[in-house]
């Protein structure tokens, strides 16, 4: 659908790969100026060249940038239209509650919750100044269900981002700001890919639960985002939309 997005300034964090990056390329083919932010320089700023966007290097836990990102996209552009809060991460030292270390937990809630409540508290005076917007928080679908191969950082930190979205959507919903989580399902990303080629079993022991029976695309993901950015989603707000393949609504799946 070419021009939902036309002429709509998007800033897109994690823009260097995985979901925020397939969502970088369905906001530039929906009309979107992209603005990319990663810590990745490299690739984030190939992912900004690629849609003949802009590229910001920051870290989003990071309060001076984030900050400094939005004011000076503001700057730029004249306007923000949508702020696709996404980057975030799973490092392998975030694990069971048992094994899981005081530095791994406040570096995932760092990364993954902080950096959203200061996207959030930076991106919200400059939409309530145009008396519009559209915030997309990237949660996950362990944060509607439990898992027994815990990430227990990981879990907490995308519960915080569920419950700070709804608190924002309800917050400004009177001031033309939409405020939604994303919950997606376990995605194939290339990190994902490789740790599971090299782990058949893994991958099984998770597949076994998706009624769908495979993990999603990454331009699955960018769909939703792109219709949750977009006027098309003019009445929804402190939502948490799900794309899982019917991970969360499933107790016995399909053979
Ligand atoms: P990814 O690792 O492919 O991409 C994440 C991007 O974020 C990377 O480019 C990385 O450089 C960037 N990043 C990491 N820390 C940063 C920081 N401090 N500042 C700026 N950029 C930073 O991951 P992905 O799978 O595309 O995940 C994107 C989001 O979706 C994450 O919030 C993740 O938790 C969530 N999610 C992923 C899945 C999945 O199965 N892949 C499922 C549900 C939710």
């Amino acid at each position: 659908m070419p021009g939902r997005l036309q002429d709509r300034v998007a800033v897109v964090t994690g823009a260097a790969s995985g979901i925020g990056l397939a969502t970088v390329r369905r906001f530039a083919a929906e009309g979107a100026k992209v603005v990319c932010v990663d810590i990745d320089a490299e690739a984030g700023r190939s992912a900004a060249e690629e849609v003949d966007g802009s590229f910001v290097a920051a870290d989003v836990a990071d309060e001076a940038a984030v900050r400094a990102l939005f004011d000076g996209v503001v700057e730029r552009y004249g306007r923000v239209d949508i702020a696709f809060n996404n980057a975030g991460i799973s490092p392998p030292d975030d694990d069971s509650i048992l094994e899981t270390g005081l530095d791994a937990w406040e570096r995932v809630l760092r990364v993954n919750t902080t950096s959203v409540y200061l996207c959030c508290k930076y991106v919200i005076p400059h939409m309530r100044r145009q008396g519009r917007g559209s915030i997309i928080n990237t949660a996950s679908f362990v944060a509607l269900m439990g898992a027994a191969t815990s990430q227990i950082a990981y879990t907490a930190s995308k519960g915080g981002v569920l419950a700070l979205t709804r608190e924002l959507g309800v917050q400004f919903a009177r001031e033309g700001i939409r405020v939604n989580a994303l919950c997606p399902g376990p995605v194939a990303t290339p990190l994902l890919r490789e740790l599971f080629a090299a782990d058949p079993e893994r991958a099984a022991r998770r597949l076994v639960h998706v009624p769908m029976g495979r993990f999603g695309e990454p331009s699955e993901i960018a769909a939703a985002v792109a219709f949750l950015a977009s006027d098309d989603a003019s009445f929804m707000t402190a939502a948490q939309f799900v794309v899982d393949g019917g991970i969360t609504g499933a107790y016995v799946t399909p053979l």
